[in-house]
Protein backbone atom coordinates (compact mmCIF):
# COMPACT_ATOMS: atom_id res chain seq x y z
CA UNK A 1 0.00 0.00 0.00
CA UNK A 2 0.93 3.58 -0.48
CA UNK A 3 0.11 6.21 1.59
CA UNK A 4 0.44 9.42 0.47
CA UNK A 5 1.33 13.01 2.13
CA UNK A 6 -2.55 14.90 2.55
CA UNK A 7 -0.47 17.83 4.27
CA UNK A 8 -1.22 21.41 2.61
CA UNK A 9 -1.81 19.22 -1.11
CA UNK A 10 2.20 18.00 -0.94
CA UNK A 11 0.85 14.67 -2.46
CA UNK A 12 4.29 12.73 -1.95
CA UNK A 13 3.68 9.19 -1.88
CA UNK A 14 6.08 6.81 0.25
CA UNK A 15 5.90 2.97 0.66
CA UNK A 16 5.76 2.76 4.00
CA UNK A 17 3.74 4.48 6.26
CA UNK A 18 7.10 5.44 8.79
CA UNK A 19 8.65 6.87 6.00
CA UNK A 20 5.19 8.83 5.37
CA UNK A 21 5.16 10.00 9.05
CA UNK A 22 9.13 10.65 9.22
CA UNK A 23 8.29 13.13 6.21
CA UNK A 24 5.27 14.65 8.19
CA UNK A 25 7.39 15.15 10.88
CA UNK A 26 10.28 16.38 9.22
CA UNK A 27 8.80 18.49 6.22
CA UNK A 28 5.92 20.06 7.38
CA UNK A 29 5.10 22.58 10.34
CA UNK A 30 4.07 20.83 13.48
CA UNK A 31 0.99 22.25 14.97
CA UNK A 32 -0.67 22.78 18.04
CA UNK A 33 -3.46 20.20 19.38
CA UNK A 34 -6.25 22.54 19.22
CA UNK A 35 -8.05 20.60 22.01
CA UNK A 36 -5.04 20.61 24.83
CA UNK A 37 -2.48 23.06 23.01
CA UNK A 38 0.02 19.91 22.85
CA UNK A 39 2.39 20.47 19.99
CA UNK A 40 2.30 17.35 17.46
CA UNK A 41 4.11 16.75 13.93
CA UNK A 42 1.06 17.23 11.10
CA UNK A 43 -1.20 14.56 9.53
CA UNK A 44 -1.31 10.99 10.98
CA UNK A 45 0.53 11.62 14.19
CA UNK A 46 -1.92 14.96 14.65
CA UNK A 47 -4.42 12.57 14.23
CA UNK A 48 -3.24 9.88 16.47
CA UNK A 49 -3.26 12.06 18.99
CA UNK A 50 -6.56 13.41 18.88
CA UNK A 51 -8.39 10.62 18.38
CA UNK A 52 -6.45 8.93 21.08
CA UNK A 53 -6.22 11.15 23.91
CA UNK A 54 -9.55 13.39 22.90
CA UNK A 55 -13.23 12.28 22.60
CA UNK A 56 -15.04 12.89 19.26
CA UNK A 57 -17.14 15.32 21.05
CA UNK A 58 -14.09 17.57 21.61
CA UNK A 59 -12.81 16.97 18.68
CA UNK A 60 -16.01 18.46 16.93
CA UNK A 61 -16.00 21.09 19.32
CA UNK A 62 -12.10 21.99 18.49
CA UNK A 63 -12.50 21.85 15.00
CA UNK A 64 -16.03 22.18 13.82
CA UNK A 65 -15.72 18.70 12.01
CA UNK A 66 -18.95 17.05 11.28
CA UNK A 67 -19.03 13.06 10.86
CA UNK A 68 -17.64 12.36 7.66
CA UNK A 69 -14.94 14.06 8.55
CA UNK A 70 -14.32 11.99 11.67
CA UNK A 71 -15.15 8.70 9.41
CA UNK A 72 -12.02 9.77 7.28
CA UNK A 73 -9.98 10.29 10.27
CA UNK A 74 -10.70 7.43 11.95
CA UNK A 75 -10.47 5.14 9.04
CA UNK A 76 -7.33 6.62 8.31
CA UNK A 77 -6.34 5.85 11.86
CA UNK A 78 -7.37 2.24 11.65
CA UNK A 79 -5.00 1.57 8.56
CA UNK A 80 -2.01 3.90 10.04
CA UNK A 81 -2.27 1.82 13.25
CA UNK A 82 -2.42 -1.55 11.72
CA UNK A 83 0.50 -1.39 9.58
CA UNK A 84 2.89 0.79 11.46
CA UNK A 85 5.08 -0.68 13.46
CA UNK A 86 4.51 -0.04 16.95
CA UNK A 87 7.90 0.86 18.23
CA UNK A 88 8.15 3.39 16.13
CA UNK A 89 5.20 4.88 16.80
CA UNK A 90 6.10 5.39 20.34
CA UNK A 91 9.36 6.45 19.52
CA UNK A 92 7.85 9.15 17.19
CA UNK A 93 5.70 10.30 19.86
CA UNK A 94 7.87 10.28 22.41
CA UNK A 95 10.58 12.42 20.71
CA UNK A 96 7.88 15.74 19.94
ZN1 LIG B 1 4.21 16.22 2.79
ZN1 LIG C 1 -4.56 17.20 22.24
Amino acid sequence: MAWECGIDGCGSVFEDVESAIAHQADAHERRECEICGTVVPDGFLAIYHTFTNHSRAEYVRAYDADSAAIRTREKLLDDVTSAIDQEVLAEMLGSS
